[in-house]
Formats: C-alpha cells, sequence, structure tokens
C-alpha cells in the first residue's frame, strides 16, 4: 500500500478520484485498514504517527487541501508533546518562536494592569513555541506519512459506517468506502455537521448537541510585521517570542480572553468568547476583534501591521461535564471532538496529541490481542482517566461556568483595582495612610475580598 499519494492538481476535483483508482489495493480488495483516521490535526495526526510506527496499517483521512489549510489556533504549542510523538524530529517541526516571556493584562477601557512573567531559563529549555497551524499540521502530516501511514488531503468523511450497531468504516466522496478495523475521530469540535452528532448507534447519537454556553467563538488575525520591530515593541531578543492575554474590557466583559502572540515575521491577534455571550448580546468576533485592536493599550504594539489572514473557529469549553463517550463499538474519540480542551491554561493542542497517542496505543493493544471489541477499547477511557488530562479537566470543570455566572469578575471588578492602583501610586498630597485606608475601604464595598477567594477556590484549588 503506498504511503503518500501526489494529487497532480492542488484544487479539488468535482469528483475526486476513487481510492482505488489512486492505487490502495487495500480498499480494492475491501481488505481492512487496523485504523482510520478521521482529521490530521494534532489528535489524527499524533494517533496515525503511533499506529504506524508500531507497524500498523492506518489511513489518515484530511478535508483540507492540505493538512492544516483549513485549521486554527493561537496559537502556542507545548514540545514536550510533540517530542513523545515524534522524537528529536521535533527540533525539524516549523515553530515560529519559543516563549520566553508571558504577559497577562486585566484590562478596562483606558488601563491594562499586568502580570509579567519573563523566565530567562527558556532561553535554553523551551516549553513553548509559538506556531502557524498551516506549516505545522502539514509538516506533523509528513511525519505520519514516514512512519507508514496512508495520508490522504481533499478527502471529506461524509458519514461513519455503522452495520449492526458497530463502527465498521468510513464513506467519503470518493466514491469507495474504507473499512478499518478501528475509526479513530478526530474531527475538531465538528459542532451541527460533526460526525458523532450524526451517528447513531443503538438510536443514540454518539454526542449530545452541544450548548451554546459549552462552546467558544474565537476570531484571530495574521499581521504582518518586520521581525526587528516585532522584537523592539515586544522587547525579545532576536527570534525570541512573547505572549499577551488579556482580560476583562479586551473581550467587553464577556467570558473569555484576547492575545497577542509574536511569530517569525507575524504576530497572530485574536480571542473569544462563550457563544451564549454572543448571542445575548448580539455581538460578532469581528466585533470584538476590532474593539481589541483598538485599544490604547494594544493599538501601539500593532502599528503598522498587516492583516495577511483573517480565521475563525470554535472552542469546547464544556469542561469536564461535557466529555462525550469516547470509545464506543469500533470507535475511539480524541481532542476537541472529545471536547477534551483546558481554556483556563490556553491548553488544547497538547490534549488533543496526548488522547491521540492514547487512543492509538489501545488500538495496538486491541491488535496485539486480535480483539477490537468495546470492552476491549475501553482501555482508552481507563488510561485518560489515569492521565493528567482528566486531572485538569476535573480540577477546571466550574472554571468556565464561574466567569459566566459572575460577570462583575471581568467588568466591575478590574474597574475597581484599576481605581485602587490609581490611588495607589497616585502622588497628590494624600497620606499614604489615607490612599491605603481609602484603598481598602473601596474593596470593602465593593465585596472583593469574598469574590477573591470565590475565584480563587475555582481556578486553583478546587478538586
Ligand atoms: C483561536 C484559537 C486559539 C487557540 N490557541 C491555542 C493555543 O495557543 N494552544 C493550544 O494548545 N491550543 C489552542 N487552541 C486549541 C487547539 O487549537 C485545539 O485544541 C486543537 O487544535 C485540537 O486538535 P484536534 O486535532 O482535536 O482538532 P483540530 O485541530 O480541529 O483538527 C481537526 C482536523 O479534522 C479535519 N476534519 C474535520 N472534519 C473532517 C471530515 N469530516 N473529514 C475529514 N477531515 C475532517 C479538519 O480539517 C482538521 O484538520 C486554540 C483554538 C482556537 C480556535
Amino acid at each position: 500500500m503506498p504511503a503518500t499519494v501526489d494529487f497532480p492538481d492542488p484544487t479539488p476535483p468535482v469528483k475526486p478520484m476513487s481510492f482505488t483508482k489512486l492505487g490502495f489495493a487495500a480498499v480494492a480488495d475491501e481488505e481492512k485498514f487496523d485504523a482510520a483516521v478521521v482529521g490530521a490535526g494534532p489528535a489524527g495526526t499524533a494517533a496515525a504517527i503511533t499506529m504506524a510506527k508500531a507497524g500498523l496499517q492506518v489511513a489518515l483521512l484530511e478535508r483540507g487541501v492540505k493538512p492544516g489549510s483549513k485549521n486554527v489556533m493561537g496559537g502556542i504549542l507545548y514540545n514536550h508533546y510533540l517530542e513523545e510523538i515524534v522524537g528529536d524530529a521535533w527540533k525539524e517541526a516549523p515553530l515560529e518562536r519559543p516563549i520566553i516571556e508571558e504577559r497577562r493584562w486585566m484590562m478596562t477601557a483606558d488601563a491594562a494592569i499586568g502580570i509579567d512573567y519573563k523566565n530567562l531559563r527558556n532561553r535554553a529549555h523551551p516549553h513553548s513555541y509559538s506556531v502557524l497551524r498551516a506549516r505545522f499540521d502539514a509538516w506533523f502530516a509528513e511525519q505520519a506519512e514516514k512512519a507508514g501511514a496512508m495520508v490522504v488531503p481533499e478527502t471529506v468523511v461524509d458519514r461513519l459506517i455503522v452495520k449492526n450497531n458497530r463502527v465498521v468504516g468510513v464513506a467519503t466522496g470518493r466514491g469507495d468506502d474504507l473499512f478499518a478495523e478501528v475509526v479513530v475521530v478526530c474531527e475538531g469540535i465538528g459542532l451541527g455537521s460533526g460526525l458523532l452528532e450524526k451517528t447513531h448507534i443503538n438510536g443514540s447519537p454518539l454526542r449530545r448537541k452541544l450548548r451554546p454556553e459549552e462552546v467558544a467563538m474565537a476570531a484571530k488575525e495574521i499581521m504582518q510585521l518586520d521581525p526587528g520591530l516585532i522584537e523592539e515593541r515586544f522587547n525579545c531578543e532576536s527570534g525570541e517570542g512573547c505572549t499577551i492575554e488579556c482580560f476583562g474590557d479586551s473581550t467587553m466583559g464577556m467570558s473569555g480572553f484576547m492575545f497577542i502572540y509574536t511569530n517569525k515575521d507575524t504576530l497572530s491577534v485574536g480571542g473569544g468568547a462563550l457563544l451564549s455571550e454572543f448571542n445575548a448580546t448580539l455581538r460578532s468576533p469581528n466585533q470584538l476583534l476590532e474593539h481589541f485592536k483598538n485599544h490604547p493599550a494594544v493599538k501601539p504594539l500593532l502599528r503598522g501591521a498587516e492583516t495577511v489572514e483573517y480565521l475563525g473557529h470554535l472552542i469546547p469549553e464544556g469542561g469536564y461535564r461535557g466529555i462525550p463517550k469516547v470509545y464506543g463499538p469500533g470507535y475511539l474519540v480524541c481532542g476537541d471532538a472529545a471536547m477534551l480542551s483546558n481554556p483556563v491554561h490556553r491548553e488544547g493542542s497538547n490534549l488533543a496529541m496526548e488522547s491521540g497517542r492514547l487512543a492509538a496505543e489501545t488500538v495496538i493493544h486491541a491488535k496485539e490481542a486480535s480483539d477490537f471489541s468495546e470492552r476491549r477499547l475501553a482501555e482508552y477511557r481507563g488510561r485518560l482517566d489515569h492521565s493528567w488530562i482528566m486531572a485538569d479537566m476535573r480540577k477546571y470543570d466550574k472554571a468556565v461556568p464561574l466567569l459566566e455566572h459572575n460577570p462583575q469578575l471581568l467588568t466591575k471588578y478590574p474597574q475597581v483595582a484599576d481605581r485602587a492602583l490609581d490611588e495607589f501610586f497616585r502622588v497628590d498630597g494624600t497620606s499614604k495612610w489615607d490612599k491605603q485606608k481609602n484603598i481598602l475601604k473601596m474593596i470593602r464595598k465593593e465585596g472583593m475580598f469574598r469574590m477573591g477567594w470565590d475565584t480563587f477556590k475555582a481556578l486553583w484549588a478546587m478538586k
């Protein structure tokens, strides 16, 4: 079976060539693949690489013209997880800048209260990098091909084939169906039109419909800027990078955050908020992005930068309770499709890669035992439950609802903190004792001690 396919024309043909015409004997003979993976994002590609390295017959199907061409992320990628999948080859990945400094700003309309953390040890041992998914995903999928997986872009999986209440393969626009012992669903969030929502086993969908308060809607611009100017404005040494994440007025008080990430010669500028709050306020992600770009603390950082790409995407934010059944007869679910994401820590790609790896190891064990039964595939859920993924998902289960139900955290409290800091720094003839009293009075009056404790419990200490 060939590992790679050369497509003569980069634009999708009206009727794509069938797998058989492309020369995939396994499809022609209706021989089964060990695994068909839907989606070449971080989850799907990590799963495909892990299984292919173990000698399994794997097909990785991607709807984009190239892997990554339709994908959106802020994005900061964590190299630890990448190294787990590809070993030392991670050093050749098209990463943009290692992150040396992390900044968090709480904003009001005309102020920004910041915590900046510059860790110079990250120069020798970076643990995160800015990335552009169009470049990264294409490279990552090449690693899957090198490992022996059959990577097929320009292929939309229209439906999962279910026979006798078991997923047995995938139907694509290519005409001939592709059968596999296990289908690993890594289609991303797939809201509304996703395979999980439209496939039924024993009369139930593989994932229930998501609620607007379980999903964030995000927009992002890639803005071109001279590398020297990036380094000057963001106080970076040559080739190094920085993140800025902004809360409060930056999202017009909605639950979410905005970001600026430095790439080699571009900035990733974007952010989002809960779909339920966009619906309630009748705002659009584009309005939000324009509001952020025009904030007086942000505007000078973007001056002269030219938008070269505009992207939009959804982010799963349903927490632990939003996780669907991640295994079943003939299928496993990973990454965003399984609602595995941690917006508090801006993590998603790593949960995707790790869940892809755990799913792959489950399929490898199933193959070794020649047992692809649902009971055997349940090992995946057990492995997830004992991993840091589920520990983190449980820890932050209530974080998004806390913000949603306490809008004052992102509206009134930043304003009080702004007034308190104004009082603290202003030199105006008032004694420091009087300033201290004024600040304490302000904080007590607004109930900020109680709220601070509740927030601490929700974001830090909660079990
Ligand atoms: C604006 C934004 C900023 C983010 N920032 C960060 C960040 O800084 N750090 C971080 O770690 N995470 C971040 N995330 C989250 C991260 O992008 C996701 O958690 C991660 O991409 C999930 O990977 P995945 O493989 O599960 O899904 P995806 O990356 O969504 O990949 C799914 C793949 O499946 C393909 N596909 C879908 N349906 C089909 C089909 N029917 N047939 C064939 N192919 C199909 C898609 O084209 C895509 O390639 C961000 C997300 C957004 C939207």
